[in-house]
């Protein structure tokens, strides 16, 4: 569906536009290539998703986290990649996208980053920015808001999340090797999880 589509270019557009400052945080507690990997993965679902017109958004979503998975590598490749999967398939049959079905595929989406990763909160990684997100999604829904406030108030906690990462030793993921050194530093990863936040945010209000 061109929403869809459009909602997936928005993050694409993100990721890209922070290539160098996703990439130059994992040069401080890991190797340097987060954003190289995520924008490279992007440029490759934007490619995809440029002749696939047809497709309903289930499907974007699906060929989305296919993409990313074969092509951003590294760590973060799979966990995103399995992330669009799970929020994909939350989301079909679904006719139009709700607050409860959004809430539903973040859910999932962190389900199965967790799956796969083996990580909690905590550990200094992408989900230090996505569980408080989903929180305040969740929180902000039951207090009746739209779906745009909703994501408003996710992104906050995201960046916040981001924040807490910096006063954390990471466990999980290349960062862990430096233990406390590891203190100080902002994640690569809860970094790219805010953006892709911010920029459904962005294009939620438009
Ligand atoms: P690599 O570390 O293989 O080079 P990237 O640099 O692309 O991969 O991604 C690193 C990011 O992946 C980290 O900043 C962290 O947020 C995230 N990450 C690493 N391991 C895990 C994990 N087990 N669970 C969740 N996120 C993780
Ligand atoms: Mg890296
Ligand atoms: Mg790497």
């Amino acid at each position: 569906m061109a929403t869809a589509i459009a909602a997936i270019a928005a993050l694409a557009e993100i990721i890209i536009a922070n290539k160098e400052k996703l990439t130059e945080l994992d040069a401080a507690i890991g190797d340097a290539d987060h954003g190289l990997n995520m924008a490279r993965g992007f440029e490759a679902v934007r490619g995809k998703l440029a002749g696939a017109q047809a497709e309903d958004a289930a499907s974007v979503l699906k060929l989305t986290g296919m993409t990313l998975i074969s092509t951003v590598g590294g760590a973060a490749g799979p966990l995103y990649g399995t992330a669009f999967l799970r929020a994909g398939a939350v989301l079909q049959g679904q006719a139009e996208l709700d607050t409860d079905t959004a809430a539903a595929m973040l859910k999932a989406a962190i389900g199965g980053i967790k799956e796969r990763g083996k990580a909690v909160r905590g550990e200094k990684t992408m989900l230090d920015a996505l569980e408080p997100a989903y929180e305040a999604f969740t929180q902000a829904m039951n207090e009746g808001e739209t779906l745009l406030q909703c994501l408003e108030l996710a992104t906050e906690a995201a960046a916040n999340g981001v924040e807490y990462t910096k006063t954390i030793i990471a466990t999980k993921g290349r960062a862990s090797y430096l233990g406390e050194r590891s203190l100080g530093h902002q994640d690569a990863g809860a970094t790219s999880s805010y953006l892709m936040l911010k920029a459904l945010t962005g294009f939620a209000r438009q």
